[in-house]
């Protein structure tokens, strides 16, 4: 509320797909209706006439899901400048690419991994992580794809981390990804005191 309704003077990175300024959609979705959709939208500064309703039927969300997808300005977290988290990039996020629905993006295109690879990443995990006994090899990469993962908001259950982490620490107590998974467990121990 109360955003200026004009922003297009602002410099943006551009999006090699979407461009570099909001793409107005055809629904009218009012202020309200998009905000109350989404808990992440409520103070973001929104766009709204690119809001495009969701197919929440293919969101991967543990709680609440998002009933619209809007553009959103954001700055990134790396380059500081400003840039569009898009709604049709969203769409294809969340119902697509099957990206845990809260996942937000904190990085302008020049900035992020390419969701090539996570996609890439998010596939290989989603694979082993049913697997009973797997291999060092396999649980190497797991965990290690499990710290890329979460550090990018796309996996965020607690309880699957720890047994990741108490299967590293038994069978490949000295690996990188064991370090980096202990670490991680910490950080977010101390996060949450
Ligand atoms: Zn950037």
């Amino acid at each position: 509320m109360g955003k200026r309704k004009k922003r297009t003077s602002d410099k943006v990175v551009c999006h090699p797909r979407y461009g570099g300024a909001s793409i107005p959609s055809a629904f009218n979705a009012t202020d309200k209706m998009v905000r109350d959709s989404f808990w992440g939208y409520k103070d973001a500064d929104i766009f709204i006439e690119s809001a495009i309703p969701a197919d929440t039927s293919r969101q991967n969300c543990a709680t609440f899901p998002r009933g619209y997808y809007v553009d959103v300005l954001k700055l990134c977290r790396d380059c500081k400048r400003k840039f569009i988290f898009f709604a049709r990039e969203q769409k294809h996020w969340f119902e697509e690419l099957g990206f845990y629905v809260d996942a937000d993006c904190v990085r302008c295109t020049e900035c992020r991994v390419s969701e090539k690879e996570l996609k890439r990443v998010l596939q290989r995990y989603s694979n082993a992580i049913g697997v009973e006994n797997p291999s060092n090899e396999m649980l190497e990469a797991l965990t290690s794809d499990m710290v890329v993962l979460w550090n990018k908001g796309l996996i965020q259950n607690v309880n699957t981390l720890r047994r990741i982490r108490n299967l590293a620490n038994k069978a490949i107590p000295a690996c990188d990804a064991t370090e980096a998974i202990n670490l991680l467990v910490l950080e977010l121990a101390a996060g949450a005191e």
